[in-house]
């Protein structure tokens, strides 16, 4: 804080920022670097949102398996800034399993490698900036692509966002293979919990910062007036209500759900107003699984169980994570809105025996303990066909609001971990615009894109390649004869 500057100013200066997921843990962050007074404040007991961890049954489970891939440029920096990069452990390969009676790993023919990177091209030639379709359009319009190619690429995509190709934006998909393309690496996970391992030290870093972090803070109302917040009612850890008086900027980063349930008063507020009425999220569950044994033969990294009907990927994080012997399955269940109509119970049984299926030698002896977390009142955004345009800035209509959480707005294809952060920095800088305009604006790293003009040269030149494919397989593309037009 700046010395000698009077009181009234210093309280101008405060900043609150309320919801300490990610996003809002970002903001705090930021802001704090700034030199600005920052209070957070969080509803439930602990920091991390949806990239966090809680204690269930006595034991620390994470929200659900989180993987941070190389083109999270803004968040592996600021993993980097709060000395945390030796929490990630870099991971060598996706692996895909298919059901059976021994492991069999999903690999994939040259001649269905040549196609899907033929696909992958095409997909980057288009060019969505004048408008959007869903992933399912785009890969129904591909007939070079067999309907089993469809369908995994489908899977792959439900498997990791818990929408179905239909409700998936085709413009963000390539938004994230362009990410992928331009920035090649190794994918990344914590060394263990994520209490532990990234949410506990980053509250840590935040404390020592200055940062006032406060938990089971809920906000429940704020009442607007004259272009601007001016009373916020918070609910206590005691349940009881009390009405404060915003005694600066406020920076709001809960779900657009809660966010929506604030009113018109603030959605209103929003660039564009009410946008976030239009945005939907589905949940995205988990199922971990602590055996007696170690399961021979699983690798220790991220694996896809190939067509499994609830679209499960997991980990093995027993092989790798301190004090552990046995295997601890994390799994993530893409489809666990499916389920929603059974007890937690029922929808055990059919996840376990969906993963007998798949992990041979899998017995219900072999459980020791199950934490089934299916996050219905927790939901995960996954950005819609034609969505972004719905998406709202961290600037409102309200001089002293500002918005942050992974479902703002961002380039196509930044979604997750990497929304969340990156909206935390753009909301900060939309307050460092309002208190601090003399200083350097925040750093928020480009992903960067592969132009459609490039991609259409590369498609191109590899045509013939996928024409003679499709001829030797005796598939006929729209132009017949093994022909590829598309
Ligand atoms: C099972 C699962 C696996 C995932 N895996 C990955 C992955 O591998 N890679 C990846 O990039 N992303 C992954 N994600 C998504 C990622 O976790 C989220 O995109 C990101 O953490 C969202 O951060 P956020 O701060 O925007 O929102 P949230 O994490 O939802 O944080 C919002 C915070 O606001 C608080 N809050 C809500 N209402 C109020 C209120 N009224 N008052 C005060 N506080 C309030 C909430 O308690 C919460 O802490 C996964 C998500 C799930 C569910």
């Amino acid at each position: 804080m700046t010395a000698g500057t009077d009181p009234g100013t210093r309280e101008r200066e405060n900043v609150t920022v309320v919801g300490g997921g990610l996003a809002g843990m970002t903001a705090a962050w930021t802001l704090r670097r700034l030199g600005l007074p920052v209070r957070l404040l969080e509803a439930s007991p602990e920091l991390g949102g949806m990239a966090g961890s809680r204690v269930i049954d006595g034991r620390t489970e994470d929200h659900g398996v989180h993987i941070f891939p190389a083109w999270y440029r803004n968040t592996l920096r600021l993993v980097g800034e709060l000395g945390l990069t030796d929490h990630l452990r870099a991971t060598r390969k996706f692996h895909q399993l298919l059901p059976g009676t021994e492991f069999r790993s999903a690999d994939t023919p040259a001649a269905d490698r040549l196609l899907f990177l033929y696909g992958v091209l095409d997909l980057l030639a288009q060019d969505y900036r004048a408008g959007d379709e869903s992933l399912h359009d785009f890969l129904r319009g591909r007939r070079y692509l067999s309907p089993a190619a469809v369908a995994d690429i489908e899977h792959l995509f439900v498997a990791s966002s818990a929408a179905e190709s239909t409700a998936v934006s085709a413009a963000g998909f390539r938004g994230s293979i362009a990410a992928f393309v331009r920035h090649p690496g190794r994918v990344r996970m914590p060394r263990g919990d994520l209490q532990q391992w990234f949410v506990g030290p980053f509250r840590q870093r935040l404390e020592a910062a200055g940062v006032e972090v406060l938990t089971g803070r809920e906000l429940t109302a704020a009442a607007t007036d004259d272009h601007r917040v001016r009373t916020l009612t918070l609910r206590g850890p005691d349940g009881a209500e009390t009405e404060e008086a915003v005694p600066g900027q406020l920076v709001l980063a809960v779900p657009h759900g809660r966010l929506a349930a604030l009113g018109p008063g603030i959605t209103g507020a929003l660039r564009p107003a009410h946008g976030i009425l239009e945005l939907t999220s589905r949940p995205l569950g988990a199922l971990h699984l602590y055996l007696r044994r170690r399961l021979p033969g699983l690798p220790d990294e991220h694996i896809r169980l190939v067509g499994s009907p609830h679209a499960i990927t997991l980990i093995d994080v027993g092989q790798t994570w301190p004090g552990h012997r046995d295997s601890l399955l994390n799994c993530v269940v893409g489809r666990v809105a499916a389920l929603r109509h059974l007890a937690d119970d029922e929808a055990v049984k059919v996840l376990v025996e969906e993963l007998m299926a798949y992990l041979p030698g899998l017995d219900w002896e072999d459980i020791e303990h199950v934490c089934y977390q299916p996050h219905s009142s927790a939901p995960f955004h996954a950005p819609g066909p034609g969505s972004a345009r719905h998406r709202p800035q961290a600037f409102t209509a309200f001089a002293d609001l500002h918005l942050a959480g992974d479902f703002c707005a961002a380039p196509a294809g930044v979604a997750g971990m990497e929304a969340a952060v990156r909206s935390g920095l753009v909301a900060a800088e939309s307050v460092r615009r309002r208190l601090r305009p003399e200083l350097p604006a925040v750093r928020v790293d480009t992903i960067g894109d592969v132009p459609p003009p490039v991609a259409r040269l590369l498609r191109a030149a590899l045509r013939p390649a996928v024409a003679a494919v499709r001829r030797r397989s005796g598939g006929d593309g729209p132009g017949g004869n093994g022909s590829v037009r598309r």
